[in-house]
This record gives C-alpha cells, structure tokens and sequence, in this order.
C-alpha cells in the first residue's frame, strides 16, 4: 500500500538545478560560481548610500521603467526592445515559459547551462540536446533541423568558449520560424555580441546578466534585447504571474552602474590580465585550458584526475566547480578570482600536481 497523502500524486515532480557551493569560510578562496571578485563601481555604493528607506514602503517602478530606458540608451536601441528581470535566470526562465510552447523538441548543447534542462523539465518543454564537438566547441549546423526554438549560451558555460557572430547567425538563419535565445551572461570577457543582429532577426532574443561582469550577482538583475513583440510577449507573461519583481534598491544600483562605464571597462581588463596569466601557468602545469572568452577557465589535468584536484584544493578552502557528467568529468571549471587569490590558487595547485 502507498502510504503516501493524495496530494503527492498532483505535484510538479523536477529534479532542480544545483548551484555551485556557498560556503563561508573566512579564509576561504571562492572560485566556484563565477561571481565578479571585484566590487562594483563607487558610483554604485553611492546609490546605495542614497537610498531612502521611506521609499520602501512604495512597490517598485512597473515594470523597472527607469532601469530599461538606462539600458535603452546605454546599448542605443529603443526602450521597447528591453525587458528587465530578476537576475537572468529569470529572464530565461520567463523566456521559456513565454516562446517555447511548440511539440517540438526545443535544442541546445549536450554540455552547457544546466539549467536549461531544468526550466524545460519545470515547464514540460520536450528538449534535445546537441552534441558538442569533441573539441568542446557548437557546431552550428546541428540547429538546422526542425525544433520549437533553440538557446545557445555565448560563450558558452562551463567550456568558457565563444562562437563567432556569423556562426550564430547562421542559425538564427537556419531558424525564422522560432525563437533563438543566445545568453551573453560571459560576452564582456571577450566574447562577440550578436546585440546588433536585433534590428535584422525579429526571432532573436539576447539575454544579459549584472551578476559577472558588473559585479552585482547579490542584486539579482538580467535584461533580455530583442525585438518589441518579443519584449511585449514577455511583459505581457510575467505581468501574468507577477508584476512588481525587481525590486527598487536594484533598479537604482543598476542605473549606477551603467553610469560608470570606465570602472567597468578597467574591471573587465583585470579579470581578463588575471586569466591570461593564470591559463598560461596551468599550462605550463601540464593542463590542457580552453580558449576563455568567459570569467572562468576550464581546465583537465594530463595526469592528476579533476576530482582529486577539487578535493585537495577543497582541504586548502579553495573552492573551485566539478561537473561529474560524461565527457567533462575530467575538467574543472575555475572562476578567475583576484591576483593574489589566483596566486595562492596556483601555488596548491603546483603542489597537487607535483610540479614545483
Ligand atoms: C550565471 C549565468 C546565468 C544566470 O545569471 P543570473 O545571476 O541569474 O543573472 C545565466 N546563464 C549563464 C550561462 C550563466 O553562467
């Protein structure tokens, strides 16, 4: 007899999305879940500094107004073409509730977000992942069959590489009839836009995030560019489910920081100095690295297997990500953290890996 209540035979059953580690250790070096090891902008602070609780009494802006004309103007298309959401996740989350309601399967990569299974899953969206190269890398032409939309991450998580813009929009090509995502949370690091392609593909949906590159992951913002009847589709569905989601505090830190755009620029240089660096010490280490056009480097050892070197730096307080999934159970993906971080990094890995 099942002894289980009735009710447990109505629930949504997902298996959810596991988040790379918090923990919270004072010596600790977090190079787990590609957060932004840099403050944001002081100019940044000083929003936050000037905000008046009384205010918080009031719900925020519909539809974070101010926040998307900033974002507008700051990229030079039109208000109507941006949609502001809760950190990315939610933009995308959205953006497969609203787009991806065909019978066919919609496809992205084998190796890529881990999420978007998840969402797909959570909204009963039949998927079909594409194998990625052995080289690790997309290749185009696996997105011309017939699907109910496709999202690609660019560059992609957690490979830490790019496509170029004509590869992907060979594929927006390859696709008129559905929407193409491509998740640019990584393109500041180096990767290429496909932003300009907007105005060309009326399919085409590029979703951003403040949580890398703008240092504001705690703020939770991401916007989604596109078209104005996509950017309405997705108004209209999250005005079907909640109106008032980013919160006010985040609106005005998120103006702020599209207001420092030297900061931003020089915050962006670092991290990519650092991983340069980085990626050719680990070569020289004897791993195989990924040309990162990402905050991250994905890196397998010839020698030393990935997991005994998360374990071992796991004991120092380095945290690092481990993907026990087939063909990259053998990598390791390392946020690029601050110099002197990066410096301690490397100095127990050269000890894990006997080279001195
Ligand atoms: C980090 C990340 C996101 C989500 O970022 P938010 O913090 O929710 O804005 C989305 N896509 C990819 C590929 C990411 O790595």
């Amino acid at each position: 007899m099942d002894k289980r209540p009735e009710w447990t035979a109505h629930v949504r059953r997902v298996t959810p999305y596991v988040p790379g580690e918090q923990p919270n250790e004072t010596d600790m070096i977090k190079l787990n879940t590609n957060e932004n090891p840099y403050p944001p902008s002081p100019a940044v602070f000083e929003a936050c500094h000037n905000l008046d609780p009384a205010a918080f009494s009031l719900y925020p802006e519909l539809s974070a107004g101010s926040l998307v004309r900033s974002l507008a103007a700051y990229h030079g298309i039109s208000e109507r073409e941006v949609f502001v959401g809760v950190g990315s996740d939610d933009v995308l989350s959205l953006a497969f509730l609203t787009f991806f309601n065909a019978d066919k399967p919609i496809l992205f990569a084998d190796i890529t977000y881990s999420f978007y299974p998840v969402w797909a899953e959570v909204y009963r969206i039949p998927f079909a992942c594409m194998a990625l190269r052995p080289d690790l890398t997309i290749d185009p032409a696996d997105y011309d069959r017939e699907n109910g939309g496709v999202v690609i991450a660019n560059p992609n998580a957690p490979t830490s590489i790019g496509m170029t813009v004509s590869q992907i929009e060979d594929v927006i090509r390859a696709n008129p009839g559905v929407v193409v995502i491509i998740d640019e949370a990584y393109v500041d690091f180096g990767g290429e836009t496909v932003l300009p392609l907007i105005s060309k593909y009326d399919n085409l949906l590029v979703v951003r995030t403040y949580s890398k590159s703008r240092s504001l992951a705690g703020m939770r913002i991401g916007y989604a560019m596109g078209n104005e009847n996509l950017i309405q589709a997705l108004n209209d569905v999250k005005e079907s489910i909640n109106s008032y989601t980013i919160n006010t505090a985040s609106i005005r830190m998120g103006i702020a920081s599209l207001g420092d755009e030297q900061y931003f620029q020089e915050n962006l240089q670092k991290v990519m100095r650092t991983r340069e660096r980085v990626k050719e010490a680990l070569r020289e280490m004897g791993f195989d690295v990924k040309q990162s056009q990402t905050n991250f480097l994905f890196v397998s050892h010839h020698t030393v297997p990935a997991t005994e070197i998360f374990e071992k730096l796991k004991q120092r307080h380095i945290y690092v990500r481990y993907f026990s999934k087939k063909r990259i159970e053998n990598y390791l993906r390392i946020t690029v953290g601050t110099e002197e971080q990066m410096d301690r990094f490397l100095e127990a890995v050269r000890e894990i890996t006997g080279t001195f």
